[in-house]
Formats: structure tokens, sequence, C-alpha cells
């Protein structure tokens, strides 16, 4: 057997192989997966703007008027007035300066922390963080500090050890496999006290968070105060691309430095626009952000109802911890044989022993759907021996 076989056959072996479902149509709380309809528990279309036609019509009209793609990087001739346009809208929303526009959120963090963070310096990062912001402390040639998760005190403890050489501390604001939030007023707060910068990254947050979905940064009443906030255009802003936010001066430097700005072609206009459009859809409509809210709340419930706790969740990402992988995806498969459509996450995405069923909740979901789901997410980790049947109070 080749290596490349002989790897594939271990991960089996270990529950770990991945493979990809076919989703046939746009996003929405029901899809049709692999033919069938089921209730979609898994997409980070949080507020439906994938779908919405304000949405995909700006898309189609900048298609038409700036084409499909932007034909170079942005410092070569790749610029053009809709990205300075959703930057300056970007920046306005967060309160920020200025914002810079990356392919992804995973350009976004591996080339901001790369670029901020150099030889001689330390980048403390939650032992919890994407797997985006561990590539990027990986490409840094910053030494790499990992603080227990959300653990304040462990992070003051490596800060002191750190001397007083420069440092960046990033954290994710909201975690995106279990749903907590980052604890930003004392990271900021021993950020200042250390003379180190904190940057929050905010994918699963903008849109979702804070005051009209402005994110955890601004919940906390910290915009303009965290040095750098980063936020993905792909998940509650149904399109793709992300953003840095941060003062004019660190926005210039990235332009310089963040490789994967300078050396990536800009992002498409019919993407740009989308985003665009999708932000003001948000900003027109909060009220999408209180729904989305309230349904997390329901299907939390829901499940604590069936005797299912989603841990220290108290966002639209509602994980149950199962343990390992193998039962984690049975009860992936069970749930979806019953309509719900829920992924099983297994490592590297989350620790080894904390497999998970993840849910993620949409705005658009009826509460009813959600009751339904919980109901028969439990029926399903019943009938494989996962959730004890209920006992009957005498
Ligand atoms: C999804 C995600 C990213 C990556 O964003 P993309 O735009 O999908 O590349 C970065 N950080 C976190 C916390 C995420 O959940």
């Amino acid at each position: 057997m080749t290596e490349v076989a002989a790897q594939l056959e271990e991960l089996r072996e270990r529950g770990l192989h991945r493979r990809l479902r076919l989703i046939e149509g746009p996003q929405g709380p029901r899809v049709l997966l692999d033919g069938r309809e089921v209730l979609l528990l898994c997409s980070n279309d949080y507020l439906g703007l994938a779908a919405d036609p304000r949405v995909r019509e700006a898309a189609a009209e900048a298609a038409l008027r700036w084409g499909a793609g932007a034909g170079a990087s942005r410092l070569i001739s790749g610029n053009m007035a809709p990205h300075r346009e959703l930057e300056e809208a970007l920046a306005d929303f967060k309160g920020y300066e200025r914002a810079l526009l990356f392919g992804s959120g995973y350009l976004a963090n591996t080339g901001t922390i790369a670029a901020l963070a150099g030889p001689g310096e330390v980048v403390f990062s939650d032992s919890l963080n994407h797997a985006s912001i561990i590539d990027g402390c990986r490409l840094a040639r910053a030494e790499t500090a990992i603080y227990r998760h959300n653990d304040v005190r462990h992070l003051e403890s490596l800060l002191r050890g750190a001397a007083g050489r420069p440092a960046l501390i990033v954290t994710d604001g909201v975690f995106s496999m279990d749903g907590d939030v980052a604890p930003l007023a004392e990271l900021l707060e021993l950020a200042r006290r250390h003379g180190a910068r904190l940057m929050v990254d905010e994918a699963h947050a903008t849109g979702a968070v804070g005051p009209g979905g402005r994110g955890t940064v601004a919940a906390a009443g910290l915009s303009g105060e965290v040095d750098v906030v980063m936020g993905t255009l792909g998940k509650a802003l149904g399109a793709y691309g992300a953003y840095v936010c941060a003062s004019a001066e660190t926005v210039d430097y990235l332009v310089n430095r963040a490789r994967s700005f300078v050396f990536s072609t800009a992002p498409p206009p019919p993407v740009v626009g989308a985003a665009r459009a999708a932000l003001g859809v948000l900003e027109a409509e909060p009220e999408r952000v209180d729904r989305l809210m309230t349904n997390a709340q329901a299907l939390r419930e829901a499940l604590a109802a069936e005797g299912l706790s989603a841990g220290a969740s108290t966002t639209q990402i509602v994980p149950i911890e199962i343990g390992d992988a193998e039962p984690t995806m049975a009860l992936c498969e069970r749930a979806l044989e019953r309509g719900v459509f829920a992924q099983g996450i297994r490592p590297p995405t989350v620790p080894e022993g904390s497999s998970r069923l993840r849910f993620t909740v949409m705005a658009t979901h009826e509460p009813a759907e959600l009751r339904r789901a919980a109901h028969e997410v439990a029926e399903a980790a019943r009938a494989i021996g996962l959730l004890k049947a209920p006992t009957i109070a005498a």
C-alpha cells in the first residue's frame, strides 16, 4: 500500500475519515441532502443572507458592472471601488478607523498574525482557537504560548514569563466549536497592563452577537479599543472573504506586510457586492439577530429538556459533547435518518476525546423545527445507547 492509502486506512480505522456530502440548492433552514429534505442545523449562514434576493441581486449586478474576477492583487491592478466601499462600511459598522479585505478568514488570520508577530516576539493563543489562528502562529516567526481556554490567570502567568517582550494575544470572540464567549474585558486589561496587543476573531460573532450583530468586541463596549478585530464575510454575511479592522496605521502595515493580502488576487466583485448588500440588510433589519439569539436559546432549552447539555454555549453554536469519534458519527447518521442534519465534529477540529454533535442555529428556523430537532436527536441517541430512556417519576 502506498503511504497515502495507508494513512487513509488509518483514518478510517480511527473513525476520523471524512467525506463530502452534497447539498442540492441554496442554504436555508431545510435543504436537500443527497436527495432528501432535511432540517439544516450546521450552516453558518446564520441570518439567511446567502439566499436573500437582495444579496443575490447585488452579486449579479456587481458581476455585470465589474466582471467576474478582480484580475490582480489589490496592490497591482485589482483594487476597485467595491472593495473600498465595503471596507469603509465594515470599518464604520465595527467602530474602527479602517478595515482591510482578505480572500477568506483563513487568509486573514494567517496573514495578519504572521505580519504582526515577528522574531523575538510572543503570540499568546487560547487553546481552543480556530485552526486558522493556529496556522497563523505557525507561520509567524514569533514564539507561540498556548494558554488554557478562557483562563485569564494562566495567561497572566505566561505573560509574566515573557518578561516584557512584544506580545500579541489572540482569541476567538465566540469559540467556533463550543459556542462560548471570550472574557474580552479581562483580556484587554491584561494586554494593556503587559504592553501587549489584543486580536479578536469575530468569525462567528459578527451578525450573531452584540448590538445589531456588531460582535463580541462591541458587546463588551470595546470597539476601537481592542487593537485588531477580524471577521469573515462567509458566515452570517452570507458571502465569502473576510476583513480585519484596526487603526489606519496597522492597516497600512498589513497592506505592506500581510503576505496573504499582498500575494493573492483581490476578492471577486460579485462576492464583494454580495457582502456589501448583506451588511446593508443586517443594518436595516437588526431583528434578525434577535431572532437568532431567541432560536439558539430555544434549541438549548429543548435539548436540555431531552437530557442533552450544550455545555458552556451561550450563542447560536450549540454542541453536545459525546467523547469518542465513532459514537459521534453514529449519532450523526442516525439523526440524519430522522431528517436532522447536524455535523459530527472530530479531532483535529476538536481535542481528542471531545468529539461532538454540533448544531448551528439560523434566524430562519421555526422554534417548532428546533424542538423537533432536539427530540429526533435525543431519540437517535437513545436508539444507540448514548442516552438513557427518560425515567418516569413515580
Ligand atoms: C470559519 C472561521 C474562520 C475562517 O473563516 P473563512 O472565511 O471561512 O476562511 C476563522 N476563524 C474562525 C473562528 C472561524 O470559525
